[in-house]
């Protein structure tokens, strides 16, 4: 079985390199997927109070008897519960549907700069943060100009941005302002959804070349740029393959080859609008 390495966040604490996401999956359905992947190596998973399927993630990671501390476990807070006040509340109701007494990421799910609530929302956060609630905190889905305005009205700077990123979305931007604010970047939808992507060509020839499926080509380029990938599956098999990225390379025209098909083309809505 992989192990999968980690990076280490900007407050020292270490998180799994790839993860495993359940956004769609039923809350009936998540404990049978979160307890597959789990038995099949991942140890990080990415859950969000939106989701409605915290409860039966919480389930999966109670019934995998894996201890706690070797588990990095995510959930967000939904938009409608931005605020001060609300937020503190629904970080206890997302606590209690996980039953956990930690997590050990929390996110702001979008930024909504039309309500302008990201900044009080984000001391709630630093509050959770400094009570031990919360190991790292952070956001998803922040542009640069949202991320600038957090760092300069608040005290702990975001360990993660949580972004949609894939071939055809390569978020240079942003990676770069990233990088320069130590903030790491997990992609979203890493696999495009696994709708036209996997079949593009110049993917395909890659996996053909390495004998690896499309999606493991993807992922493995993911994992050497450096940022975290949390790819979904319901399917055991996909779930298999898709942790199973750590024992070959990309080499460098591999990874030039995928880099030229960006096409800044989202899947997802705008942050700009969310
Ligand atoms: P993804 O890119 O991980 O694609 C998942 C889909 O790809 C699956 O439903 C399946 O159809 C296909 N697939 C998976 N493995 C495959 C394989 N090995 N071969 C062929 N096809 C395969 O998309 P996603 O679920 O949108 O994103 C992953 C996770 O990111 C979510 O589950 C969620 O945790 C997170 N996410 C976060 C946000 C956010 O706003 N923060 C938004 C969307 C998703």
């Amino acid at each position: 079985m992989s192990k999968v390495p980690p990076i280490i966040l900007n407050n020292g604490i270490e998180m799994p390199q790839l993860g495993f996401g359940v956004w769609q999956v039923p809350d009936d359905e998540a404990e049978r997927a979160v307890a597959t992947a789990l038995e099949s190596g991942y140890r990080s998973i990415d859950t969000a109070a939106l989701y409605e399927n915290e409860v039966g993630t919480g389930k999966g990671i109670a019934a995998s008897g894996i201890d706690r501390d070797q588990l990095f476990v995510t959930t967000k807070l939904m938009s409608t519960d931005q605020g001060y006040d609300r937020a503190l509340r629904a970080f206890d109701a997302s606590l209690e549907r996980l039953g956990l007494d930690y997590v050990d990421l929390y996110l702001i799910h979008w930024p909504v700069p039309s309500e302008d609530r990201y900044i009080d929302t984000y001391k709630a956060f630093e509050k959770i943060h400094a009570d031990g609630r919360a190991k790292s905190i952070g956001v998803s889905n922040f542009l640069p100009e949202h991320l600038e305005r957090l760092i300069d009205a608040t005290s702990v700077i975001p360990a993660v941005n949580q972004i949609e990123l894939h071939p055809h979305l390569q978020q240079r931007a942003s990676r770069a302002y990233h990088a320069e604010q130590g903030i790491a970047t997990e992609g979203w939808s890493p696999l495009g959804q696994g709708k036209g992507l996997l079949e593009v060509p110049a993917i395909v020839a890659i996996a053909q070349k390495h004998g690896r499926s499309p999606a493991q080509i993807v992922l493995r380029w993911h994992i050497q740029l450096g940022n975290v990938a949390i790819p979904k599956s319901v399917t055991p098999a996909r779930i298999k393959e898709n942790i199973n990225v750590f024992d070959f390379e990309l080499d460098p025209e591999d990874m030039a080859a995928i880099s030229a098909l960006n096409e800044d083309r989202r899947l997802g809505p705008d942050p700009a609008e969310m």
